[in-house]
């Protein structure tokens, strides 16, 4: 039997880690761990960047290819912040693996955290972000905000 609880994305739960400044407090997320155990991670202040900062998006293929070296994560300036987020999520895997996590909720469209799409050489697409690739390649389940409301929804 899975032990541990849910990671949860930051800005889910009200932190104020977005690159906008600003959270993405989701009322369903909240409700549904509200007696449950979880620790909420941002992979990107976990690199060290502020709130807020320029968004990043995945340039030149997806999460894996990031991961293999042959795509780049870069700023809207065009900086390339491939290294300093790796090592950031690296950071938050390592503590989710010491959490003992049995799934995680993440923000979708996130480069960071989204799920199914994410934003990539300048368009939503299908995709995974470069935590949910880690959380998913080391055993841990990954669904979306979005994924948990229309489940919930759906029930009778
Ligand atoms: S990296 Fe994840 S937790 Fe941090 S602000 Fe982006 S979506 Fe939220």
């Amino acid at each position: 039997m899975k032990k541990g609880g849910y990671i949860v994305s930051a800005c889910l739960v009200g932190r104020r880690c977005r690159y906008d400044g600003e959270d993405k407090s989701h009322s369903g997320v909240v409700r549904f761990l509200r007696r449950r155990k979880y620790l909420a991670l941002c992979p990107e202040m976990l690199a060290g960047w502020k709130s807020p900062r320029p968004a990043v998006e995945l340039r030149g293929g997806g999460a894996a290819q990031v991961s293999e070296g042959v795509a780049r994560i870069k700023d809207a300036r065009g900086r390339d912040r491939t290294e300093t987020l790796i090592r950031g999520v690296h950071r938050a895997l390592r503590r989710a693996v010491a959490f003992e996590a049995r799934e995680a909720i993440l923000k979708e469209k996130s480069p960071s955290c989204g799920v199914e799409r994410v934003y990539r050489d300048g368009r939503l697409g299908r995709g995974e972000g470069l935590f949910t690739y880690w959380l998913r390649k080391n055993g841990i389940s990954v669904r979306s905000e979005e994924e948990l409301s229309a489940k919930r929804a759906a029930k009778p």
